[in-house]
């Protein structure tokens, strides 16, 4: 048999590699403590999965579900950027329910990239805004996020040319993996961006609701002009803890939904109905498990934050997002520590450079496992940098 070129693409995944390290010494018996996953340890909250239990009995919902979603779980998305961020959205025509948003991330590039077409992707970033363009034929350019532009990309910088050719921007704020926010400035600067050389916005927002201290991050829909250029992905995988359920939605620019709709339309059949009731709950229900699960995160990152300084690394503390992007010390590749990590204290974490090459010198440590998980790898890493004093 003969594979598509298309497959060539697909450059290994750093972290399949890391994985693999990982099962091993798993499989030799090692503990491993991993800080390596974004995925939240605290279960689904209760009236939710009630919702979903009750949900799956009923023969209604056993069937195909309509691509488009239900007419009420795009009214409850409405209603709730409408409660949350002050934004008015038709139900109709700018929401659209996705099969996680990772779904319509990648679907999304093919309507937009033709071969050799560009999107402007941040470095690092998410893997997926870069490889759904490569699928699509396209060239990723990459927008290095640095330190010392509070990881915002530098638009100006881009060259002329580059964003004259650019059919996409892509942002992501609470950003995964640096853990930076924006403010409603940039997400203005974004726009006339786009307005100028005639690109459109994705916008990537699933952590708008892990922030701290009371800070409240903002939707990139709240910028008067934003409908016009573009659409925001949201999630409620790490809003409500649902990882494993799989949904996920867009919401914004009319003509953009509807090309979603339109490609995905093709290629799935929607997400399985009894999830999209339990999604409604979780979207109409009390905001209150959203803030206790923000208690947790604060008291982790607070916890881990403190530890990694003390070890040398360099540890901003986040505003949002459940993430530690830590600077490594000089000497070493974010490769090369994270295995000495991995080799010396079964702690696991994730190399910057798994994020793009800018991500090199830092790493990223989630803060989703159990916190007497979180502590024995604090307990570990204390004494690993003792050790290597002495
Ligand atoms: C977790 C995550 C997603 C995917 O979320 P799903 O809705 O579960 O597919 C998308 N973007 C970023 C940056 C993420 O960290």
């Amino acid at each position: 048999m003969r594979l598509s070129h298309r497959l060539d693409k697909l450059f290994p995944y750093l972290f399949v590699e890391i994985n693999r390290k990982i099962a091993e010494k798993r499989a030799k018996g090692d503990d491993i403590v991993s800080f390596a996953i974004g995925d939240p340890d605290i279960p689904t909250p209760r009236h939710i999965i009630d919702r979903l239990c009750q949900a799956a009995c009923d023969p209604a919902d056993h069937r195909y579900p309509e691509t488009a979603g239900l007419p009420e779980l795009r009214q409850a998305i409405a209603q709730w950027y409408q409660r949350r961020f002050g934004v008015a959205l038709d139900p109709t025509k700018e929401v659209l329910p996705l099969i996680g948003s990772k779904e319509g991330i990648g679907h999304i590039a093919f309507c937009f990239i033709d071969p050799g077409d560009i999107a402007l992707v941040p470095d690092p970033g998410y893997p997926v805004y870069s490889m759904s363009t490569i699928l699509a034929g396209g060239e990723p350019y990459f927008m290095p996020l640095i330190e010392e532009n509070d990881f915002l990309p530098d638009l100006e910088a881009i060259p002329e040319r580059i964003s004259e050719k650019a059919k996409l921007l892509w942002l992501n704020y609470p950003n995964n993996p640096t853990g930076a926010v924006a403010g409603l400035d940039f997400f203005q600067k974004a726009v006339h961006f786009a307005k100028k050389h005639n690109l459109a916005i994705c916008h990537d927002a699933p952590y708008t609701e892990v922030a701290f201290n009371g800070y409240r991050p903002p939707s990139f829909m709240q910028v008067p002009e934003a409908r016009e250029f573009g659409i925001e992905f949201h999630s409620l995988s790490k809003t409500f803890h649902m990882t494993g359920w799989r949904i996920g939605m867009a919401v914004g620019n009319a003509q953009m939904i509807d090309a979603l709709f339109r490609f995905k339309s093709n290629l799935d059949s929607g997400i399985p109905q009894a999830i999209q009731r339990a999604a409604i709950e979780a979207l109409n229900g009390s905001p209150d498990c959203v803030a206790e699960h923000n208690t947790v995160y604060q008291r982790r990152r607070d916890k881990l934050a403190k530890a990694l300084n003390d070890i040398g690394l360099r540890a901003r503390l986040p505003k949002a997002s459940f993430y530690i992007w830590a600077r490594i010390p000089e000497g070493y590749t974010s490769v090369e520590f994270t295995t000495e990590l991995l080799n010396k204290t079964n702690v696991a974490v994730t190399p910057g450079v798994g994020y793009g090459s800018a991500g090199e010198g830092y790493i990223r440590l989630s803060l989703t496992l159990p916190d007497y998980r979180l502590e024995e790898g604090i307990r570990r890493l204390l004494d690993w940098h003792k050790a290597r004093g002495e």
